[in-house]
């Protein structure tokens, strides 16, 4: 049986970080276990490559939730990267960190360690920033954060009309203001994704003490009495053991965190005995708890060629585009879709934004998976910061190879709906300011929908995730709490969970950032162990 001091599940934004930060030290070995590929193609590194892997399964679990009972009983899509990188090789590269009262929230709720002060110097000891140089950014780490590649011209007009609609700009999200609209900053460097693993992994492959296993689904957690001693997996057709002298850190990701603490026999004991499992730990909160945001788009069409298109212009463009990506790294083909948006307030009196944009330089429409998007023209996502309703993920089966059951429970807190709606009202206004005239198509979808009642009905028919999961192994303490401050599962030794599901509150942004801060800490925490305090 192969023997590492630690064995790292999930080889994505978390897994990632923490397999690099951790095997800096020459004397400790490190072994990543990745379900999916190596994933270093160009449908991963070219930007525009998203479009083709969130729609399909290349690199991508594609989860569905279970019905959704407040959207007509709709079972919405959910993509997750099933690569090294994770989800950061397919998402859309948008770099925000949420607002700094996210975070001091956390700490409020009982995890020392986690407030705004205390967290920052971890976003910037991860990040490169190439165009910040100030006391909210890093320079020197792993991961490359820029301004867009595009230099797309719509990012003006929208700027423009979001002003005209009486709104304010923010130059920096992630620094003094986070109000206002801008142009999101990516993870990209010279034009290409930058993923969890370019930025971490990569460079350190060649380690004599990192060891990275893809094609590698972990299907349980191994344990000699209450103490972690390893994981039981499978690889190329065959059922393995691997030993963990020290941890083992689970960063699988929301849905699949949980699952595998289920799997190996920590949940809610009656629901695991229902399935066969043997409980080793009853811990009811294991799958409780999930946010997400939910998302409205509102759509025009346009016949500008600066937005992507699938007609026969567009494809001219698009190739002559495609020349020049060749050449300079610049253009249409670094777009991450979302290129511009901001964190707005329904209510200036709120003492933060409650809504965040995304506009998007094409049709989106149901993650790109029908052909509506192949005609030119922008879109506006609207989305509500931090939900009220919570969800669960729990277990199908006892069977490791299933996906798990994903319920959100979009919209089950009615005030959910109430803000979606004021958001809805407040995107439009920003449609239809003059800025957008000389480019405005056909509205599609809500055309002609005003009422209140049309709005609620228009959003349980199309609302969507925006894909940012968290909660599911929530950090805190009380009965419903996984995982403690320094991130130790609740009553058993030598298991860590670090990923996005240990966030006990969904954050007020993108959440690929806020996961790295977490990994990052996380090692930290690791290595010095004296200082990670105690699991209960
Ligand atoms: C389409 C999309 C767009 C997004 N856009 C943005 C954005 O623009 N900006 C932003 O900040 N956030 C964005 N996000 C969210 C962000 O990417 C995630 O919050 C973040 O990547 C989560 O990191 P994680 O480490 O928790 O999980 P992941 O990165 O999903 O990693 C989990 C890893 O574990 C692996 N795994 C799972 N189960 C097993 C198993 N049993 N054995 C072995 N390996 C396993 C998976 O294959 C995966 O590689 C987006 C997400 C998606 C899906």
């Amino acid at each position: 049986m192969r023997i590492f001091d630690y064995v790292i599940v999930g080889g994505g934004s978390a897994g990632c970080v923490l397999a690099g930060r951790l095997s800096e030290d020459p004397d400790v070995s490190v072994c990543l276990l990745e379900a999916g590929g190596a994933g270093r193609n160009w449908l991963v590194r070219v930007p525009f490559g998203l479009v083709l892997t969130v729609p399909a399964p290349f690199i991508n679990w594609g989860f569905k939730t279970v019905p959704q009972t407040q959207l007509n009983r709709r079972r919405l899509y959910q993509p997750r990267g099933r690569v090294l990188g994770g989800s950061s090789a397919l998402n859309a590269m948008i770099y925000t960190r949420g607002h700094p009262s996210d975070y001091d929230r956390w700490a409020a709720v009982g995890n020392p360690g986690w407030s705004w002060r205390e967290v920052l110097p971890y976003f910037k000891s991860g990040e490169n920033n190439l165009n910040f140089h100030d006391d909210y950014h890093g320079v020197d780490g792993p991961q490359p954060v820029s301004d867009a590649f595009t230099g797309n011209p719509m990012h003006a007009v929208f700027l423009e009309a979001a002003q005209q609609a009486c709104y304010p700009v923010s130059c920096d999200f992630n620094g003094t203001q986070q109000e206002g609209v801008g142009v999101y900053q990516v993870t990209q460097r010279d034009g290409e994704r930058w993923s969890a693993s370019r930025a971490y992994l990569e460079p350190n492959l060649c380690r004599p003490n990192l060891t990275v296993l893809t094609g590698a689904r972990v299907q349980r957690v191994l344990f000699e009495g209450r103490q972690a001693s390893g994981v039981q997996y499978r690889r190329g057709g065959h059922t393995e053991n691997m030993r963990a002298r020290r941890e083992v850190i689970l960063s699988a990701g929301t849905f699949q965190s949980p699952q595998l603490l289920m799997l190996s026999g920590i949940g809610d004991g009656q629901a695991l005995q229902n399935l066969g499992i043997e409980v080793l730990r009853h811990l009811p909160g294991v799958g409780a708890n999930l946010q997400d945001h939910l998302d409205y788009t509102l759509i025009h069409r346009a016949r500008n060629l600066d937005l992507i298109g699938a007609s026969p212009r567009g494809i001219r463009r698009f190739m002559r585009e495609l020349g020049r990506y060749r050449c300079e790294r610049r253009g249409m083909l670094c777009t991450n879709v979302a290129e511009a948006g901001g964190f707005l307030k329904t209510d200036t009196s709120l003492p933060r934004p409650d809504l965040q944009l995304h506009f998007c330089v094409a049709i989106v429409h149901n993650h790109g998976r029908t052909l509506q998007h192949l005609w030119h023209g922008y879109s506006l996502h609207v989305c509500v910061l931090r939900p009220a309703s919570r969800g669960r993920v729990s277990l199908a089966r006892s069977d490791p190879g299933k996906a798990p059951l994903i319920d959100p429970a979009y919209l089950s807190d009615p005030r959910d709906l109430e803000l979606l709606v004021r958001g809805f009202k407040l995107a439009r206004r920003i449609l239809e300011a003059p800025a957008f005239t000389p480019y405005r198509g056909r509205e599609l979808f809500s055309a002609g929908v005003v009422s209140d009642a049309d709005i609620c009905a228009l959003i349980r028919a199309r609302a969507e995730t925006i894909y940012h999961p968290v909660g599911t192994c929530r950090m805190g303490r009380g009965d419903f709490a996984v995982v403690d401050a320094s991130l130790k599962v609740h009553g058993v030794q030598g298991l860590r969970v670090v990923d996005a599901s240990v966030m006990p509150t969904l954050i007020g942004g993108n959440t690929n950032a806020p996961t790295m801060m977490i990994a990052e800490k996380a090692a930290d925490m690791i290595r010095d162990q004296s200082g990670a305090g105690a699991s209960t």
